[in-house]
Order: structure tokens, then C-alpha cells, then sequence
């Protein structure tokens, strides 16, 4: 069942890679695993699975110390500054960065680990109030404040589209996220580009790789029996 999923999956990606002339290669798939067992991520993790993606720190613990290195660890969701030592013991890549403050905790980790992080800035491109992430309009600013940090590598963007019945009517978030990239790195050398657009879930993947997404972060269309479990407080 999962196999099948995930073969499926990657069918309906690439498949809209080649109908925006993109190559399957440039969107990674993250595997959200938020309400997968340990015995689901080992049997994703035999259809190739490289990227698992987690919520929360303390959910992610148990699943981490079972499957270890054998995949690399996203945390996708909301991070406090007070989680920020294990996040980074853990999570090679952080989506869900927003504050100056949270960028701070995940440095002075980072330095004590002897460890560069990896995070991305999560925006909020269509002003939901519920949803975390910064506004689009700050997000320029904000690189600037965060760029003291030397224990932090900027790579890019996140963003999570509001939930709709119709994934056609959330283009336009994903298109300002990548309007956004491209427009801060007309202004930075291209070594320094931020490449990384996170953006997309079982939902809205297709229209977010349409939009130029480079990873998307799918749970459902994987696990589809848990699809009951999600609520929408783990967004
Ligand atoms: C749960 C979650 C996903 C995956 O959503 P699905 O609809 O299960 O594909 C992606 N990103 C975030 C931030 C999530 O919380």
C-alpha cells in the first residue's frame, strides 16, 4: 500500500515537472511522517525514501532514535526557542523559521554543537491569521537582522497555503513566494542565492511545482489510512 502510494506519487510529480518543463530532480520529496508509525517510515524508507519530515521535536524523539541516519530529518513545523537544542541535534533542515529570536536559539545551538544549520524562512504569502511565518514585505529585513548569525545557513523559503476545496485558487500563494525569492536574489551574488522553495502537500503539490517548488512535504498521499488523524492544529 505504501509502495504503491509512493509510486504513484512520484508519477503525479513528475508528471507535473514535465508539464512546466522542470526536471523531477529539482523537487525533492519530503515524507511527512507526523502520523506515521515507526513500521510505516521502514517501509517508506524501501521505496527510497530519503527525507522524512516532522512537526514537532517531542514527536519526532522516538522515530529518530529508531530510524537514525538512514534518512535525513526535516522539522517542518513550528519550533520554540526553547526546543531549539534538540531541533538541532536532530533536523538537518529547519522550514519553519520566523523570528529573530527563534534564529538566535538555533545559532547559539548550532555554535555549541559545532554545527552550521540549515533553516529556511517560513512566510506567510496568504495572510491567514491562524498560520505562522512572516510577511512577505518583512522577509528582506529580516535576512539582514539574521545574517549575524554564523551558525545559520539561509536556503531559502517556506510557506503553507491555506486549505481549499479547489488547489487551482492557492497559485497565487505559492507564485509570491517564488516572486519573493527571485526578487531578494536579484539583489545577492548568485553564490550567495537562496535556491530552496518548500512549498506544497498532498493537496496543492502539483500547482506549487507548477509555481516552482523545490520540495514538497507530503504525508496523506503517502499514509493514506491515517489521513483521519490530521487535524488542523498540527499546521
Ligand atoms: C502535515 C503537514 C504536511 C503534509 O500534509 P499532507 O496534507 O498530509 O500532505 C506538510 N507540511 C506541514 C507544515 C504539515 O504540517
Amino acid at each position: 500500500m505504501i509502495a504503491e502510494n509512493v509510486r504513484l506519487l512520484r508519477q503525479r510529480i513528475a508528471r507535473s515537472c514535465e508539464k512546466s518543463g522542470r526536471s523531477p530532480e529539482d523537487v525533492k520529496l519530503i515524507c511527512v511522517t507526523k502520523t506515521a508509525s515507526i513500521g510505516d517510515i521502514e517501509e517508506v524508507l524501501k521505496s527510497e525514501i530519503r527525507f522524512l519530515g516532522e512537526n514537532r521535536v517531542q514527536d519526532a524523539l522516538a522515530k529518530y532514535v529508531a530510524i537514525g541516519n538512514r534518512a535525513e530529518w526535516h522539522l517542518i513545523g513550528h519550533l520554540q526557542t526553547n526546543k531549539a537544542k534538540d531541533a538541532v541535534g536532530m533536523f538537518s533542515l529547519i522550514h519553519s523559521v520566523d523570528s529573530v529570536r527563534l534564529a538566535g536559539a538555533i545559532d547559539k545551538e548550532a555554535a555549541k554543537s559545532g554545527k552550521v544549520q540549515d533553516i529556511l524562512i517560513q512566510v506567510n504569502t496568504s495572510g491567514e491569521e491562524s498560520k505562522f511565518g512572516m510577511p512577505p514585505g518583512t522577509a528582506e529585513n529580516f535576512i539582514k537582522e539574521i545574517s549575524i548569525y554564523p551558525n545559520i545557513d539561509i536556503k531559502g523559503f517556506m510557506t503553507i497555503a491555506p486549505e481549499a476545496a479547489d488547489p487551482e485558487t492557492v497559485r497565487p500563494y505559492f507564485r509570491a513566494l517564488r516572486e519573493l525569492r527571485d526578487r531578494l536574489n536579484a539583489k545577492r551574488s548568485t553564490l550567495n542565492a537562496l535556491q530552496v522553495l518548500s512549498m506544497g502537500m498532498t493537496n496543492d503539490f502539483e500547482i506549487a511545482i507548477e509555481e516552482g517548488s523545490t520540495m514538497v512535504r507530503i504525508g496523506r498521499a503517502i499514509f493514506a489510512k491515517a489521513q483521519c488523524q490530521i487535524s488542523k492544529d498540527q499546521f
